[in-house]
C-alpha cells in the first residue's frame, strides 16, 4: 500500500487573516458612511480611477507580464512606476509575488502550486494567503534574475513603508488637493485596494473554473471573456498558461486586454520595447490540436468511420497550418525586406500575400465546417457513409 508523503504543515498567518477580512468590511462601512454624510463628490471617483489604473496596471503589466514572465523590456522609469504602484496594490513585494506566480505556472494544479484550484475555489481565491507557505524559501530559487535586481530588492525592503505611503498616503493627499482628504483615503485607498485585490484573486480562482479551453486541455486554466474587462485582460487565462511569455493575453484585436493596449501605447512612447509574441502558426497549431482531440473523443466510439474520419481531419488540419505558415512567412518577408526591394518585386510579393490570404480563409472555412459536421454528428449506421462523404467533400473542394 502506498503511504502518502507527509505534507508540510501550514500555520495560519494572522496578519494576513486580519488584513484580508477587515479591509473589505472597513471599506464597505467607510464608503457607505461617507456617501450618506457627504454625497458623492466627483473628486473621489477621480482619485479612485487614477489609483485603480496605476495599481491595477502595475500588477498586470508590471508584476505579472514584466517581472514574472519577462514578456517585454522596459526602462528604469517604468520599472520604478510598477514597483511603487505595485506595492500600493498591497499584494506582497514583487519578489515574493513573482516567485509564487512562476511556481503557479510550473506546478499548475499540483501540490506545489501556491494557489492550487484543486484545493477549492476559496483556497485558490484568497485562502492560500491566510496560511504561511512551507515552500517559501524553495520558491526563491525561481528568481535569480530578480534577486540580482537592485530595484526589486529595494522594493522588497521598503514594501511596508510603500504600502502605507502610496496605497493610503498618496490618495489621501490627492483628496486633500481636491478638498476631500477622507474621500481620497476611503475611495482611492481602502476601497480601491480591496477592488484590486479581488480583481487579481479572480484570476487564480474563477479563471481556473469557468470558461473555455481553446489552447490547452492539460491544466485547469480557462479563457473567460467576462472576466477579461474586470481583470485588465488577464481573463484569457488558458492562452496565458499555454504561452506565458507572450506579452498579450487576449490575442485577437476584439479581445478586451487593457494591459496589452497599455503596453502598446508605452511602446509607441518609447518606454517599452521587445514585446515577445508567439508566432501565429504555433498559436493556430495549439488550437487545432485541442479541436482535433475533441473530435477524436467524439468519434472514438464509432469504429466504422473513426480512422477514415481522422485521416480526413488530419489532412484538413495540415492544409490549414501550411496555409497559415505560407501567409505569415510572406508577410514577415515583406515587412523585413520592403525597403530594399524594387517596386516590381514588392508588387509580386503583395500578390502572393493576397493569394495566400485567400487560401488561408478557405482553409479556415473548411476546418470550421468540418468541426460543425463532427460536433453535430450522432451515431447511426445508415449515416456513416453520408458523414464520411460530406467530410471528404469539405476538404476536397479546397
Ligand atoms: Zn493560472
Ligand atoms: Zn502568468
Amino acid at each position: 500500500m502506498d503511504i502518502p508523503a507527509d505534507k508540510p504543515k501550514r500555520k495560519i498567518n494572522y496578519l494576513n487573516l486580519f488584513w484580508l477580512t477587515s479591509t473589505p468590511i472597513a471599506a464597505a462601512i467607510g464608503v457607505t458612511w461617507y456617501w450618506v454624510h457627504n454625497g458623492f463628490p466627483w473628486a473621489n471617483l477621480l482619485v479612485f480611477t487614477l489609483m485603480y489604473l496605476a495599481t491595477g496596471l502595475s500588477i498586470t503589466a508590471g508584476y505579472h507580464r514584466y517581472y514574472s514572465h519577462r514578456s517585454y523590456e522596459c526602462g528604469k522609469v517604468l520599472q520604478l512606476f510598477y514597483l511603487i504602484f505595485g506595492a500600493a496594490a498591497a499584494q506582497n513585494s514583487v519578489l515574493n509575488w513573482a516567485c509564487d506566480h512562476r511556481d503557479h505556472h510550473r506546478y499548475v494544479d499540483g501540490e506545489k502550486d501556491p494557489y492550487n484550484i484543486g484545493k477549492g475555489f476559496f483556497y485558490a481565491h484568497m485562502g492560500w494567503i491566510l496560511y504561511s507557505d512551507p515552500y517559501a524559501n524553495e520558491r526563491k530559487k525561481n528568481a535569480p534574475d530578480l534577486l540580482k535586481d537592485p530595484f526589486v530588492l529595494w522594493q522588497d525592503r521598503w514594501y511596508p513603508f510603500l504600502v502605507v505611503a502610496v496605497s493610503f498616503g498618496l490618495p489621501t493627499f490627492l483628496g486633500l488637493l481636491l478638498g476631500h482628504p477622507l474621500g481620497g483615503f476611503l475611495w482611492g485607498g481602502l476601497f480601491r485596494m480591496v477592488v484590486v485585490h479581488h480583481m487579481t484573486f479572480l484570476i487564480n480562482s474563477a479563471a481556473h473554473v469557468w470558461g473555455g479551453k481553446p489552447y490547452s486541455m492539460n491544466n485547469s486554466a480557462r479563457d473567460n471573456w467576462i472576466l477579461a474587462p474586470l481583470t485588465f485582460g488577464e481573463g484569457y487565462h488558458n492562452f496565458h498558461h499555454k504561452f506565458p511569455a507572450d506579452w498579450r493575453n487576449g490575442i485577437r484585436w476584439h479581445q478586451f486586454d487593457l494591459t496589452k493596449w497599455w503596453l502598446w501605447i508605452t511602446q509607441a512612447l518609447g518606454l517599452t520595447s521587445k514585446l515577445k509574441s508567439v508566432p501565429e502558426p504555433l498559436i493556430l497549431k495549439a488550437r487545432l490540436d485541442v479541436e482535433m482531440e475533441k473530435a477524436k473523443q467524439k468519434l472514438a466510439s464509432n469504429s466504422t468511420i473513426r480512422e477514415k474520419a481522422q485521416e480526413a481531419l488530419d489532412r484538413g488540419r495540415q492544409r490549414f497550418l501550411s496555409a497559415m505558415e505560407r501567409y505569415q512567412k510572406a508577410k514577415t518577408d515583406y515587412s523585413r525586406a520592403k525597403r530594399y526591394w524594387s517596386a516590381a518585386m514588392r508588387r509580386e510579393i503583395r500578390n502572393d500575400i493576397r493569394q495566400y490570404s485567400k487560401e488561408l480563409a478557405a482553409a479556415r472555412q473548411a476546418w470550421g465546417q468540418a468541426m460543425r459536421l463532427v460536433n453535430g454528428f450522432s451515431y447511426s449506421g445508415a449515416k456513416n457513409m453520408v458523414f464520411l462523404t460530406a467530410l471528404a467533400d469539405i476538404f476536397r473542394s479546397r
